[in-house]
């Protein structure tokens, strides 16, 4: 069982085809805007009155776009494949 899962790390069975601009033939750089986030950052209050951050949350409440950085073409439709190639 462990051999196979070595296996399978080494040699992804997934063709890498990179994410590209139809408009511009851009390929390297990308923007994402999210609609409607809420932060929220929590932080705690140490003895001496100072502050400390402990961790922060974001939500995405409205919807997440995905463009490209060279022409502003929308290209939204590879979102998904790009949250799966994002590491
Ligand atoms: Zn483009």
């Amino acid at each position: 069982m462990d051999t196979d899962m070595v296996t399978r790390r080494k040699s992804p069975k997934k063709s890498t085809v990179r994410i590209q601009c139809p408009r511009c033939g851009n390929d390297t750089e990308f923007f994402e805007i999210a609609d409607g986030v809420v932060l929220t950052t929590r932080y705690l209050q140490n003895s001496d009155g100072s502050f400390t951050q402990e961790g922060d949350e974001s939500e995405v409440l409205g919807e997440i776009k995905f463009f490209c950085a060279e022409c502003n073409q929308d290209l939204t439709q590879h979102h998904k494949r790009f949250l799966e190639m994002l590491f």
